[in-house]
């Protein structure tokens, strides 16, 4: 038997899990998700990232049919139901089965399924070297159109960023926002380390409110480390002393070239690696067990 998924309500094998193709999550991107992880059986800020999932439905009118301590029981479900100590979980949320039109109104029931298996984003050197990225020419969406803050179940933004990273040779992107300021990267948060202060851009520039950022933020004020939000040019970046993205998938990754500029001394810097070890910490003590 395979991997077990929350399916509408029911604990399935993965190969009786099968969605529609007049689903609108697949033929509009028509939903809301989330990406999860669990370290040693304890599932990270779980209610943090249910609190995000219903605040994107909200904004796209998309009513969730389960109360939100039902979800987090149907996360912690799904992870008992197979046997990963360690997993990445997947939440999608679409607006389910209506017709080829457009509407909303006409699709009944939302889809919901939940799926916990593992993700490898980066390979083990890149922790240990810091990565190279590159800005591509695809901005972030603007958010007066399509606010980043949602998390939909449209990432051909990102997925086009994306491509543009690897076919310059590179894995990963530096996304940028109106007016040419820094946002974040396809799937991860951005943040620069000057003059001893810990910068990150502010949400309104166009950023999806990471939750790995704010736990950042808030490792930062433990660790008495100067930390705010402020708007940053590519300039900042490649005048910076340490970068570094933050993510669920990517957890805390070092970037030590952008554009082709060396960052810092061209290793992964000291506030990076200090913030790198009180995460790991944070993820073996903090969750909810399963
Ligand atoms: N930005 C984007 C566009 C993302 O998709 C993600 C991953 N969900 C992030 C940032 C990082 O967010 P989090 O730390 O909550 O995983």
């Amino acid at each position: 038997m395979g991997l077990k998924v929350y399916f509408n309500g029911k604990m399935v094998d993965v190969s009786q899990a099968k969605v529609s193709i007049y689903d609108h999550g697949l033929l509009y991107g028509d939903g809301v998700f989330e990406g999860i992880r669990s370290y040693n059986r304890l599932v990270f800020k779980l209610k943090e990232h249910v609190d995000r999932l219903y605040e994107s439905a909200h904004t796209i009118l998309l009513k969730i049919p389960m109360e939100r301590t039902e979800m987090i029981q149907a996360v912690v479900n799904t992870l008992r139901a197979n046997t990963l100590s360690n997993a990445y979980i997947r939440v999608v949320v679409t607006r389910g089965v209506g017709d080829l039109g457009l509407d909303p109104r006409k699709c009944r029931q939302p889809t919901i399924f939940i799926i916990a298996d593992k993700i490898v984003l980066y390979p083990d050197a890149v922790y240990k070297k810091g990565m190279e990225i590159i800005t591509v020419p695809t901005p972030r969406n603007l958010p007066e159109a399509l606010n980043p803050q949602i998390k939909s179940l449209n990432y051909l933004n990102n997925i086009l960023a994306k491509i543009e990273a690897a076919n310059a040779g590179v894995s990963e992107a530096l996304m940028l926002g109106a007016n040419g300021y820094v946002a974040e990267c396809t799937g991860e948060n951005i943040f620069i380390v000057r003059k001893g202060t810990l910068l990150t851009p502010p949400a309104y520039i166009g950023i999806l409110k990471g939750i790995t950022r704010c736990s950042v933020m808030d490792l930062a004020a433990k660790a008495k480390m100067q930390a705010r939000e402020e708007v940053l040019t590519r300039h900042d970046l490649y005048n910076a002393k340490e970068c570094f993205l933050t993510g669920t998938a990517a957890e805390i990754a070092p970037i030590v070239k952008i554009d082709g500029r060396v960052i810092g001394t061209g290793k992964p810097g000291k506030a990076t690696a200090r913030l790198m070890r009180d995460f790991r910490q944070l993820t073996k003590t903090a969750g909810v067990r399963y």
